[in-house]
């Protein structure tokens, strides 16, 4: 099986690039924020606190997360409801950081995720691919780009959905959750030392799409 593994913080593109990626390639696209955004949702629903961290593991345990593919877009259910939709609201992407920082959470991912690359070739996106879930995957793409592109595609990008919203406030909450990401004990993101760096403040989506697979 071929892997790919692209890591980055919140908004640099890694989704939207991976998706193309994956469709040049044939190759399916794994969206593992969706995976761990699934399981903040099912605690959101059950009342319970992200700093709840005992009845937050054990939540993740009794739900059931899977994905599924429709037209080549990858779907997420929780207990099988497609929550594909309800996982982008801003306040489920700010709980699904501040749960992501807990252990047995994230062993539960890093298993199903393993197992999903040993079964397809895959382009895998997220936080520890490169380091943790597949440090031997076949190409490991760290893309980045600064705070402030990544706050005004992110705004525009909800502007065009009709929703409103403030850019630095925006701005802020991405410093906010890139600090928890790049700062938490287990599976901080990090540069992997054999991943190749990919800074797209000034790159356009197709300029990405194209370095990464001249690296393939
Ligand atoms: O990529 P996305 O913004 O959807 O991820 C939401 C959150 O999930 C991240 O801010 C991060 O805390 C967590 N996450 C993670 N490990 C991954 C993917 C996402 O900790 N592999």
């Amino acid at each position: 099986m071929y892997n790919i593994a692209i890591d980055g913080p919140a908004g640099a593109g890694k989704s939207t690039i991976a998706k193309i990626v994956a469709k040049k390639l044939g190759y399916i696209y794994v969206d593992t924020g969706a995976m761990y955004r699934t399981l903040a949702l099912s605690c959101f629903r059950a009342e319970i606190a992200a700093s709840e961290q005992e009845k937050v593991v054990e939540n993740c345990r009794s739900v059931k997360v899977t994905l599924g593919y429709e037209d080549g877009t990858q779907k997420v259910y929780l207990n099988g409801e497609d929550v594909s939709a309800e996982i982008r609201q801003e306040e489920i992407g700010n709980m699904t950081s501040a749960i992501a920082v807990y252990p047995p959470v994230r062993e539960i991912m890093v298993a199903m995720q393993k197992q999903i690359a040993k079964e397809n070739n895959v382009v895998m996106d997220g936080r520890d691919i490169g380091t943790v879930v597949l440090p031997d995957a076949d190409l490991k793409i760290y893309l980045t780009a600064s705070a402030r592109t990544r706050a005004e595609r992110r705004y525009k990008e909800l502007t065009e959905k009709g929703q409103e919203c403030n850019i630095d406030e925006i701005e802020a909450d991405i410093i906010e959750r890139d600090y928890r990401d790049m700062h938490r004990e287990v599976s901080p993101l990090k540069q992997a030392d054999d991943a190749v760096l990919v800074d797209s403040s000034q790159m356009d989506i197709e300029q990405v799409v194209e370095k990464i697979i001249s690296l393939v």
